[in-house]
C-alpha cells in the first residue's frame, strides 16, 4: 500500500514525466481531477479509474472526502496514483493530501508535474525570468477560498513577474489591486488552455485585460517580461 501523489503536467499529454508515466502503468487504482486532456490516463492500463474531481462553484467531493477515499483505496491496494493537473503541490492540494497520508501512517511519493504556472508561458515563448528584465518571479492564486475570514493575498508584490492562476473570475477585482502598486500600462498576457490545441493569448495591460473576454483556463502573466515574449512571437 503506497499512494504515488503525481503531476499530470499542463495539458499537453507529452509533458508528463517518465517517472509519472511508470507509475501509472504499474497502478491498481488511478484517482484524477478534471484533467486538461485525459489521454493521460490511457498509460494506466491495469488500474480502476476514479473520477474525484471538483467544478468551480460546485463541489462533486469535498477534500475531506478525496482524502477518505485515498487512505481506504491504500489499505486494499498495493498501488494507488492520485494523479492532478501540473505539479501537485502547486494549488492542487497535494500538501493536504500527503498530511492525512501521514496522519494514518501510510508511505507516499511525490512525483512532481510541469506546473501551469512556468510550463504554460515556456510553452509558447514567455520567459518568466530574463536577464536585465526580470530577477524574480511570484505565482499566486486568483480565487481565495471565499469561505476564509481573512484575506491572506496583499496584491503588493515585489517580484518582477507575477503569475496568476485561476484568475479569470476575478480578474477585474485583482487587476485593480494590484495597480494600487503597479503602473496601469504594465503589460499583461493571457494564455487560455495552454500547451492545449484550443490554446488562446490575449496581450494587454493591467488596465484593459479584464474586457478582453477571458475563459478558463487561463494563467495571467504580468510585467515586462511580456515585452520580451511579443519581441519573440508578435
Ligand atoms: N497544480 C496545477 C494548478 C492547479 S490550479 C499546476 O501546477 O499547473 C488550476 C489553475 O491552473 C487554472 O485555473 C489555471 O489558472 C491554471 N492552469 C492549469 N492548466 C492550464 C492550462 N493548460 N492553461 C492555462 N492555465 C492552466
Amino acid at each position: 500500500m503506497t499512494v504515488y501523489l503525481v503531476g499530470a503536467g499542463p495539458g499537453d499529454p507529452d509533458l508528463i514525466t517518465l517517472k509519472a508515466v511508470k507509475a501509472l502503468e504499474k497502478a491498481d487504482v488511478v484517482l484524477y481531477d478534471q484533467l486538461a486532456n485525459e489521454q493521460i490516463l490511457n498509460h494506466a492500463k491495469n488500474a480502476e479509474l476514479i473520477y474525484v474531481g471538483k467544478k468551480a462553484g460546485e463541489h462533486y467531493k469535498s477534500q475531506d472526502e478525496i482524502n477518505q477515499i485515498l487512505i481506504d483505496r491504500a489499505k486494499t491496494n498495493d498501488m494507488v496514483v492520485r494523479l492532478k493537473g501540473g505539479d501537485p503541490f502547486v494549488f492542487g492540494r497535494g500538501g493536504e493530501e500527503m498530511l492525512a497520508l501521514l496522519e494514518e501512517g501510510i508511505p507516499f511519493e511525490v512525483i512532481p508535474g510541469v506546473t501551469s504556472a512556468i510550463g504554460v508561458p515556456t510553452t509558447v515563448g514567455l520567459p518568466v525570468s530574463h536577464r536585465g528584465v526580470a530577477t524574480s518571479f511570484t505565482v499566486v492564486t486568483g480565487h481565495e477560498d471565499p469561505t476564509k475570514s481573512e484575506k491572506q493575498v496583499k496584491w503588493d508584490f515585489k517580484a518582477d513577474t507575477i503569475i496568476i492562476l485561476m484568475g479569470v473570475g476575478k480578474l477585474e477585482d485583482n487587476t485593480k489591486e494590484l495597480m494600487k502598486h503597479k503602473d496601469p500600462q504594465t503589460p499583461v498576457c493571457v494564455i487560455e488552455n495552454g500547451t492545449l490545441p484550443e490554446q488562446r493569448i490575449v496581450t494587454g495591460t493591467l488596465e484593459d485585460i479584464h474586457q478582453k473576454n477571458i475563459n478558463p483556463p487561463a494563467l495571467v502573466i504580468i510585467g515586462p517580461v511580456v515585452d520580451v515574449f511579443k519581441k519573440a512571437r508578435l
